[in-house]
């Protein structure tokens, strides 16, 4: 992966929050970064990943706008061999008509919205799909460029995807770090995209220097409540080898969830996960409040209170 910036970004870069996410310092040339969630062993047809077995993710392309040093798929970004053509659309097709029990269609990448001529083609046929019954995309462009949503390619897309949330469910999952992301020209962005048919959801990886302490998590939520994003998936960062300066010790982390529980509403608060390597998948961090031993139970203050007592 080369490192890539939009000029937009490039303007916020005396913020540490969007440096440390988008400058390369560590990435050593030619490392061989692995595939920790064992995505390529699960791709049944060029570009599909099929893991879960009522729900599957298409890798549109490998292209993105701007590239984020910690990505799990660093070992693909910024490659053009990514691009699905129209024979791979039509093998995805044909690999869903035959299984339908997948009924739940991610499409990820790679930025669906950076390639919204390849993703409008795929995402007019997948509409068509009896069986497919939920669609859903992974970006982060309106955080990456906000001005290239209203660019007449993408505007198109946003509109095919207005009118397919009118047919089924459509969930837009915008990829945010930092408080520092939410701009006011972001925030524009959004909201423009919150007048679509879409339920906005966000997802957020954990990252040393970037987002690891309650605070800044803590004023990211609100900040995407107040917007009306539901924040869905905290994801503790990938073991990509060759990443680790990005890894954030577990515990810290757990002790972070924790608070955000206590402090946020359900709405606002994300479900802290951690995708498993070897293949296994995402599994929720279960975070102690009961501490069953000594039968006490954790309250709003962060006090220990018994567990009977909680409970009567
Ligand atoms: C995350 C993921 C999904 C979707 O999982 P949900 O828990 O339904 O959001 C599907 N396929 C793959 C390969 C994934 O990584
Ligand atoms: S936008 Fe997403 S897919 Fe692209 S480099 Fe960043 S994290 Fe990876």
């Amino acid at each position: 992966m080369k490192e890539k910036i939009t000029p937009y970004l490039k303007k916020l870069l005396e913020q540490p929050e969007i440096y440390n996410q988008y400058v390369d310092r560590s990435i050593i040339p030619n490392t061989n970064y692995t595939d920790p969630l064992n995505e390529d062993e699960h791709e049944v047809v060029k570009g599909l990943v099929h893991k879960y077995d009522n729900r599957a993710l298409i890798k549109v392309s490998y292209q993105c706008a701007a590239h984020c040093r910690f990505c799990t798929r660093i070992r693909q970004i910024g490659d053009p061999k990514g691009t699905l053509n129209d024979d791979n659309i039509e093998a995805i097709v044909q690999y869903l008509i035959a299984n339908p029990h997948i009924d739940d269609m991610i499409l990820s990448g790679g930025d669906p919205l950076y390639t919204p001529l390849v993703t409008e083609k795929l995402l007019r046929r997948l509409r068509e799909i009896d069986s497919v019954k939920i669609l859903r995309i992974g970006s982060r462009l309106a955080l990456q460029s906000p001005q290239s949503i209203y660019a007449a390619p993408v505007k198109r897309l946003l509109e095919l995807i207005d009118e397919t949330g009118k047919q089924k469910p459509f969930f837009l999952l915008l990829h945010i770090n930092s408080p520092k992301e939410l701009t006011a020209e972001v925030e524009d962005a959004i909201s423009y995209l919150r007048s679509l048919k879409v339920t906005l959801l966000s997802q957020t990886v954990f990252l040393k220097n970037v987002n690891d302490n309650f605070d800044t998590l803590y004023e990211l939520y609100q900040k995407l409540y107040h917007m009306g994003v539901i924040p869905y998936y905290l994801y503790h960062c990938d073991a990509v080898d060759g990443l680790e300066d990005f890894a954030v010790d577990l515990q810290k982390e757990m002790d972070i969830a924790k608070k955000l529980h206590q402090t946020l509403s359900g709405i606002a608060c994300p479900r802290f996960v951690i995708d498993v390597e070897n293949g296994y998948g995402k599994i929720p961090v279960p975070l102690d409040f009961i501490d069953h031993a000594n039968g006490t139970i954790c309250d709003f203050k962060n006090d220990l209170i018994s567990i009977e007592k909680a409970l009567t």
